[in-house]
């Protein structure tokens, strides 16, 4: 695992732990935790949801430390119960951990309090969500627009950013349907135009196809694998295969323990599923073009 890195250029602040420089790198890591845990209950009841390895001496858990890189592309993976939905939850600063440290994009939150945590979950973080959570009876252009009027953006560039949102998940021509007029598909590629329109530096996606058919998996999908080509960092949970191997990185979860880690792919340019599409295409160009 890649230890804090010296970043260069940038406020000294990211480096949570004196960890040794292993060489230069173009930013710091977007989300760095350290000694992660998180417990529910207590004494002999505890359950420890994130725990990592335990110290050999006295079996305590030792905590999850994890970097992950700007522009990477990351599917956590583990049954259920594995504690996935507990370190999205902290990811996404919808919970704080029981110990350790938290930094994202070099902002420690574990010393943020509840309104500047909302700022943060609105400023740097796009959420997708198994289930859509669409506004009811809401057009898609209203719900697009949304995090943008809690970010306080004026009305005009409020649609004009909604509508290039959604131009850019294919459904310009939907931005007046409200969600009972739209397919399962469209309306996760919705979720997806509010969840990118503020510019996050992350997208956070929980099970984002679990509830489509395999044709909107691949088109919503597709729009992943585009945003992340584009330099958006994405952590998304999924229990397929077939979804983790369009990720760069895939972590697997074992009772609150991260027991692999494998890298797809570079962390920079577009990840896997793309990155063959495209050299398919060139190749494919080159054979019309009348290779000799
Ligand atoms: P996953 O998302 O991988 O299915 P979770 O992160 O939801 O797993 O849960 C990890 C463990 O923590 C499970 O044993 C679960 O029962 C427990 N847990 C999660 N949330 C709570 C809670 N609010 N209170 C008590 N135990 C919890
Ligand atoms: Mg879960």
């Amino acid at each position: 695992m890649a230890g804090a890195r010296r970043s260069r250029g940038r406020k000294p602040a990211a480096a949570p732990d004196s960890a040794p420089d292993s060489g230069p790198v173009a930013a710091p890591p977007v989300i760095q935790i350290r000694r992660l845990t998180k417990s529910y209950g207590h004494g002999d009841a505890t359950v420890h949801a994130l725990r990592g390895p335990s110290d050999p001496q006295t079996g305590e858990p030792e905590g999850v430390s994890l970097d992950i890189e700007q522009g990477d592309f990351v599917a956590v993976m583990g049954s259920s119960g594995s504690g996935k939905s507990t370190l999205m939850n902290i990811l996404g600063c919808l919970d704080i951990p029981t110990a350790g440290r938290y930094l994202l994009d070099g902002i420690d939150v574990g010393h943020l309090d509840e309104g500047q945590l909302s700022l943060v979950r609105n400023r740097k973080i796009g959420f997708i969500f198994q289930s859509f959570n669409l506004v009811p009876r809401t057009t898609a252009l209203a719900q697009v627009e949304l995090p943008l009027a809690y970010a306080g953006v004026r009305a005009a560039e409020r649609r004009n950013r909604a509508l290039a949102a959604l131009s850019l998940v294919g459904l310009s021509d939907r931005a007046g349907h409200k969600p009972n007029e739209l397919s399962g598909g469209q309306q996760q590629r919705v979720a997806v135009a509010r969840a990118l329109v503020t510019a996050p530096a992350m997208l956070l996606a929980d099970e984002p196809t679990g509830n489509l058919d395999s044709h909107s998996t691949e088109e919503v999908l597709a729009i992943i694998d585009g945003l992340n080509a584009t330099g958006r960092t994405v952590v998304l949970i999924t229990h397929e295969d077939e979804v983790a191997r369009h990720a760069k990185r895939v972590l697997r979860l074992v009772d609150g323990q991260v027991i692999s880690d494998v890298r797809q792919g570079p962390a920079a340019g577009p990840p896997p599923v793309l990155a063959a599409q495209l050299q398919q295409r060139a190749a494919g160009g080159e054979l019309i073009g009348g290779r000799q």
